[in-house]
């Protein structure tokens, strides 16, 4: 053995370390205290959360991913809990709040199974049983939704809105949401994907929220170049151009000296009339629309708008490969013969004044494969809330076209799993099924926090919704404005099926990895160093974590 009496020093001097319980007990605090930070948004009756900022800027919010976006969190655990939300928002746009909560009660179960002495891995090892049976039940409840069952996917994007700002107008922007996901859904084969990034959503405060609009187009926040252009043109034929409409500037610093006026005329001459081919050409090819990405010359201005050509200057790139989704012309990127075949379309492309702006609408697009939204509202932060919902909305929606599956909300599914857990824990033994039935009592946070929030007696509405899941009553859940137990399917109250998958998921694997963990050290100075009754310590980041889950 070559280990003597001394100690051997591995850590540098300052360095924090805590291991064992202690360091469980520390994280899955920190990790329970995100949980709880939350908790009460939940739902349809959740409230909301005043964020403040160090500059003094104020974000209200009932949105789970955006409170957890907005607070500064120290705590290393706490951070991964964070992570959670951030995954759940990435994966489905929806479920932030339950995967948090759920995580949080996950660890607590964990808590007391260790204060009983059970390992953590094997409560790792329940837990992910757990997980799968849990996904495995979730299927089975969950029914079939096709692309077309207009009137349930509209009843889905409801369902994501309660609860917030959005939700007073919830019809009509359930509404917008399903034509805008429907517009951009591609279908290749038996597969069909969404890709949300094809509708634009665009926010201009002022007006009500009744005014909020989708555009079978794309509109974008600019004018035309030149008041003597109309302002409107009907059957638009659109080109889409990338290049400058100006003089080329040459790449190096040249200097031109010129001797004698003649030739300067002569120079101005020359760059005149290579801005009227420019103009020339355009005219040729059809176009009585032109969105540039580039800059338009003056003089060039000058000439479209006499030609009546209707012109804007320095879209954005992304605007212009919406504007060529929508219109089906192809952005050009020299001037040349143009063929009509690389023109878009718009029924209409005008100027409107909206609130204090100018902006462009290419709207009436034949099969526009890319939308917008214009959401308005009278202050910043209703428009801010209205977009948060509307991405649920949208999230939700392009989920169920995409899987194909939903179930019934209201924690109905919760203690449908719950139960499913509790007779698959009896057939497990051993101590996993301790950890089996610690899930099955967590995922019960779900319908209780509901309740809870909703001012109802928790207790008593679990004990209700066990007995009607009992009779097979199985989209049985929280009724918050019966105040009791009712049919979630027949409230209309539904959400993807994959929403509450990918939440249980998401949940499992963040407690898991901080459940792993059984070391923490913290080089010294590292960012934080505890505070506002967390522990100390701050790890640089998440690394040292273990790299499988
Ligand atoms: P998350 O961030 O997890 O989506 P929400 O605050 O949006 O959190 O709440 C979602 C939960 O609220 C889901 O469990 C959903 O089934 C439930 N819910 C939504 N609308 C209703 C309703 N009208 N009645 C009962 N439960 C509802
Ligand atoms: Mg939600």
């Amino acid at each position: 053995m070559l280990s003597g009496k001394q100690p051997i020093l591995i850590l540098k001097e300052g360095t924090e370390r805590e291991r064992g319980r202690d360091a469980q007990g520390n994280n899955i605090r920190a990790a329970m205290a995100i949980a709880d930070a939350v908790r009460s948004t939940l739902g349809p009756k959740g409230m909301d959360k005043m964020l403040v900022d160090s500059m003094g800027d104020v974000v209200i919010t009932n949105d789970g991913a955006t409170i957890l976006k907005e607070i500064d969190i120290e705590h290393p655990a706490a951070k991964m809990v964070v992570e959670i939300a951030k995954t759940q928002d990435e994966e489905c746009g929806d479920g932030t709040t339950t995967a948090v909560v759920l995580a949080g009660e996950l660890l607590k179960s964990a808590q007391e199974l260790i204060e009983q002495n059970v390992h953590p891995t094997t409560i790792v090892e329940g837990y992910r049983m757990a997980n799968e049976k849990a996904c495995e039940i979730i299927n089975k409840i969950a029914e079939k939704v096709t692309p077309n069952d207009e009137k349930i996917l509209r009843k889905i994007a409801e369902t994501a809105m309660t609860g917030k700002t959005a939700a007073y107008n919830r019809e009509l922007l359930a509404e917008i949401a399903y034509k805008a996901v429907k517009a951009v859904a591609e279908k290749e084969g038996k597969v069909i994907t969404v890709d949300l990034d094809n509708i634009k959503v665009e926010k201009k405060q002022g007006g009500s929220i009744k005014d909020t609009e989708l555009i079978n187009g794309i509109n974008i926040d600019k004018e035309r170049v030149h008041s003597g252009m109309p302002k409107s043109v009907k059957n638009a034929k659109i080109l889409l151009i990338n290049q400058a409409l100006e003089v080329k500037k040459t790449e190096v610093d040249a200097q031109i000296r010129i001797d004698d006026p003649s030739q300067l005329q002569k120079f101005l001459d020359e760059e005149e009339k290579m801005l009227k081919t420019y103009v020339k050409k355009i005219k040729e090819s059809g176009a009585t629309v032109v969105i540039c990405q580039k800059g338009i010359d003056d003089l060039a201005q000058h000439y479209l708008a006499k030609e009546k050509i209707f012109a804007v200057r320095r879209a954005k790139k992304s605007d212009m490969e919406k504007l060529s989704k929508a219109t089906g012309g192809t952005i050009v990127s020299e001037i040349h013969e143009i063929p009509k075949s690389e023109l878009g379309y718009a029924g209409l492309v005008e100027e409107r004044k909206i609130g204090e702006d100018e902006m462009v609408f290419v709207t009436n697009c034949k099969e526009a494969k890319a939308v917008s939204i214009l959401i308005r509202g009278g202050t910043e932060h209703v428009v801010d809330e209205i977009e948060r919902g509307l991405h649920d909305a949208l999230s939700v929606i392009g989920i169920a076209i995409r899987t194909g599956k939903m179930t019934a909300g209201g924690g109905s599914a919760a203690i449908e799993i719950s139960m499913g857990l509790q007779d698959y824990a009896g057939t497990i033994g051993g101590r996993e099924q301790m950890a089996i039935e610690a899930f099955a009592n967590a995922i019960e946070s779900i319908p209780r926090a509901l309740a809870n929030n909703a001012g109802l007696d928790a207790i008593d509405m679990l004990l209700k919704l066990r007995q009607a899941h009992k009779k097979d009553q199985k989209s049985y859940g929280i009724d918050v404005n019966k105040g009791d137990i009712s049919n979630m399917k027949t409230q209309n109250i539904l959400e993807p099926a994959t929403v509450n998958i990918q939440a249980i998921r998401s949940a499992t694997e963040g407690a898991v990895m901080i459940l792993r963990i059984d070391d923490v050290i913290a080089a010294k100075g590292g960012p934080g160093g505890g505070g506002g009754g967390m522990p100390p310590g701050g790890m640089g980041g998440m690394g040292g974590m273990p790299p499988e889950m």
